[in-house]
């Protein structure tokens, strides 16, 4: 006992975290606007996930059900399990754990191809996916199976007759994102969901930029399978789930065998702690979504507005049906690799999306969309979230502007 309790946190040590709650202080003169990468931690996550690490807390494994300490752990697993079905109106024990979207998204294409193979070996998805996706489906194209690309418009929308008239006697599923990573362009989910459920193909949705951001509805969406990633809803990297509906009529075949954790689907220790950390963060920001919104809603006004000053800039993607936390923009005349590295050190923003190595690529995304030239090539995105100040976009959208001028004049010598 006396062992136990030296290792409870008390609630204090996390305090130098975030002062005042608010991680922008401690950020002194950079600016973090790369939020569809990835988003910093909530506090209230962090403290929950520091909950489950220690031995006076639920650090055991969660399927030693044996003794009381794995069963702490697994009521814990469990209530988060419950948590995160519960915001999705979904059923908690079609829910399992991954290591983030790039798992799950492997996991529902690979797992329902390798499942329904013998029925059809045909898979629909767009052009403007995740590489997750595309390069998944590409995979799958390597060992037999027949992709269709579907082209988005140039506003980044993919409409549901497009997928419907894409689908044949072979194909056994749809995968389509919720919102794109790069434009926050939304598409149609509920709509999309509702005309596959006539045909008789699963629809797979890529939820990872929309899931607590945009409301998703599983007992009034038939989405098959939803894939979600943790980091991008505040709460840590490492760890994402997979909605897998109707889960024991289905015939999804895993992509790791093992302890047969996630009954069988996931095998592997489940950890609690991101798990812990990523309901608490799914929970937060189910009851935040319209303050997160607003607050979006104004910073992109503000910096959209700041940034139309400069004159031939162009706003990329739907700007109606989209959300408000991600601005794709060109400058003309300037190359988004130069913006980026002119302000690496103050204004975090990117090309289209992460990528590993550092180098600054043109976009598929854009390309998907039929933009070509200094559209293209000059594309950045500009993300933000719940931490941002208006200051810090007043600071950044004046940063962005001197650059963009000077930029321009070294193009015009
Ligand atoms: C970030 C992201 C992913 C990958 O998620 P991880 O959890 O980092 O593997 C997949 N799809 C989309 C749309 C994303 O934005």
């Amino acid at each position: 006992m006396k062992y136990a309790s030296l290792h409870i946190p008390s609630e204090g040590i996390y305090d130098w975290l975030i002062p005042n709650n608010n991680p922008s202080i401690i950020l002194a003169n950079r600016i973090y606007l790369d939020y569809a990468a990835t988003t910093p931690m909530a506090p209230e996550a962090v403290k929950a996930l520091c909950g489950s690490l220690t031995l006076g807390d639920n650090f055991a494994n969660p399927a030693s059900l044996q003794h009381n300490f794995g069963e702490r752990a697994h009521e814990r697993v469990e209530n988060a399990r419950t948590k995160i079905a519960t915001c999705l109106k979904g059923k908690p024990s079609d829910l399992i754990f991954t290591s983030g979207a790039t798992e799950s998204n492997n996991l529902a294409i690979k797992g329902i191809a390798l499942g329904y193979r013998n029925k059809g070996q045909h898979i629909i998805t767009s052009a403007s996916e995740h590489k997750a996706v595309l390069d998944t489906c590409k995979y799958l194209e390597s060992i037999g199976f027949g992709v269709t690309y579907l082209r988005p418009d140039m506003k980044g929308k993919i409409s549901v007759d497009q997928v419907l008239s894409a689908i044949t006697s072979k194909t056994i599923l749809v995968s389509l994102m919720h919102v794109n990573n790069e434009t926050g362009v939304i598409n149609d989910i509920h709509q999309l969901a509702k005309a596959l459920e006539q045909k008789d193909v699963f629809f797979h949705v890529d939820a990872a930029q929309s899931a607590g951001k945009l409301s998703i509805d599983l007992s009034e969406s038939p989405i098959d399978l939803l894939s979600l990633s943790g980091h991008k809803f505040y709460g840590p990297k490492g760890i994402g789930g997979l909605y897998v509906r109707n889960r024991k009529k289905l015939n999804l075949i895993p992509l790791f065998h093992g302890g047969g954790q996630e009954h069988g689907l996931r095998p592997g220790t489940l950890p609690t702690h991101q798990i812990a950390g990523m309901a608490t963060a799914f929970e937060l920001i189910n009851n935040t979504r319209d303050a997160d919104y607003k607050h979006a809603t104004a910073l992109a006004r503000a910096l959209t507005e700041q940034l139309s000053k400069l004159g031939d800039v162009y706003f990329n993607g739907d700007q109606e049906q989209k959300l408000p936390n991600i601005i794709n923009v060109s400058f003309e005349q300037v190359s988004s690799e130069s913006l980026i590295i002119a302000l690496r050190d103050e204004v975090a923003i990117a090309s289209g999306s992460a990528c590993n190595s550092g180098a600054v690529e043109a976009s598929h995304v854009l390309r998907s969309m039929g933009i070509e030239g200094d559209r293209l090539y000059g594309a950045v995105r500009i993300s933000f979230g719940r931490y941002t100040t208006v200051d810090e976009i007043t600071w950044a959208g004046q940063r962005i502007g001197e650059e963009v001028t000077r930029l321009r004049e070294l193009a015009l010598e």
